[in-house]
């Protein structure tokens, strides 16, 4: 029987209020999550792609605790968070990290490497200097930067360098989750090869899961075990990482990939472009969030939201059309 998950979120939903204050009630909502719902296993790497604006950056602050949910469950390693008090927590929280996308704006200037990457150990204690630093020299090591570099300070490195930093500090605490939130995007092409290997060495290493957050379809398929797609807040196709390529099931997930320059004609001629642009998560259409877009919308798409439901064993999609057989 496989382990059970290490992450379960069941019905998470969060809405933003739009103006108001302490006296005047908003003027309306964003609806950025709605009624999202996953497991990641123990050593998985699960992504979360669409296009920007589709809740998936706010699905893994939620799981971090740096967002409240409006509704639904989190469950950490079987612990439920909402049911935990501020310090436990806390302490549950020591077992997540996250590497943020833009290592320009997450690394603080004004600290050393060796300040940088040992934080997260004064979260709990205060250890001997020497023992800081001795743990900050193997962390630099692991992710390919030298003992040298512990008393220098951001701005002497490239943003390959900085991530390799920031991917040091996640690790620092030992942590079994790491929310990657778009962690290559902002680094060149050239680069973005090198630190998608050393996410995947670390992941053997330490045995961690990912949650893995991106708009780029080919790196969530390189990197990911299993793979979400968002849109307008919600999942719409949930699959093995091998299913996107050979049989994408949504026609927003087949759009997607059709934006993917890749050197198969048969996928991309197969693939339709995507029109017009994401609706407003403040008024998302009724019925099938994506109907305004999809070229294979019909009468029941613009009245009824399609459930996510299985297609074949382990995917599942969120469309009228739903019949097993992918899309033409
Ligand atoms: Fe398109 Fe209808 Fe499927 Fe939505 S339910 S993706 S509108 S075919």
């Amino acid at each position: 029987m496989p382990d059970a998950p290490l992450l379960r979120i069941a019905g998470l939903v969060k809405h933003f209020p739009l103006g108001g204050g302490l006296l005047t009630a908003p003027r309306g909502w964003v609806q950025a999550v709605n009624d999202v719902s996953f497991a990641v296993h123990r050593g998985e790497s699960f992504g979360l792609v669409g296009e920007s604006g589709c809740g998936k950056t706010t699905v893994g602050r939620m799981v971090l605790g740096l967002i409240h949910p409006t509704r639904g469950r989190i469950e950490f390693d079987g612990q439920a968070i909402q049911d935990l008090s501020r310090r436990e927590f806390g302490r549950l929280r020591r077992r997540m990290h996250i590497i943020f996308q833009d290592p320009y704006s997450s690394l603080d200037p004004r600290m050393t490497v060796e300040r940088i990457v040992t934080e997260p150990l004064l979260a709990d204690r205060r250890p001997p200097r020497a023992e800081r630093r001795r743990a900050a020299a193997e962390l630099l090591d692991k992710v390919g930067l030298r003992a040298a570099d512990l008393d220098k300070y951001p701005h002497e490195f490239s943003g390959g360098q900085r991530q390799r930093i920031g991917i040091a500090r996640a690790l620092c605490a030992r942590p079994r989750l790491i929310v990657a939130d778009e962690p290559v995007s902002a680094l060149d092409v050239s680069i973005q090869a090198q630190v998608i290997n050393l996410i995947q060495d670390l992941q053997q290493e330490f045995g961690l899961s990912y949650i893995f957050i991106s708009h780029d379809l080919s790196v969530v398929e390189h990197v990911c075990n299993r793979i979400a797609v968002m849109y307008l807040g919600g999942i719409v196709e949930l699959a093995p990482a091998a299913n996107f390529s050979r049989c994408p099931r949504h026609p927003y997930t087949a759009a997607l990939l059709a934006a993917v320059p890749l050197p198969d004609p048969h996928r991309r001629a197969a693939a339709p472009a995507m029109e017009g642009d994401v609706p407003s998560p403040i008024d998302p259409p009724g019925g099938c969030p994506f109907h305004p877009r999809c070229r294979h919308a019909f009468e029941r798409c613009s009245k009824e939201k399609p459930p996510l439901v299985p297609a074949v064993e382990g995917h599942s999609v969120a469309c009228w059309l739903n019949d097993g057989r992918g899309l033409e």
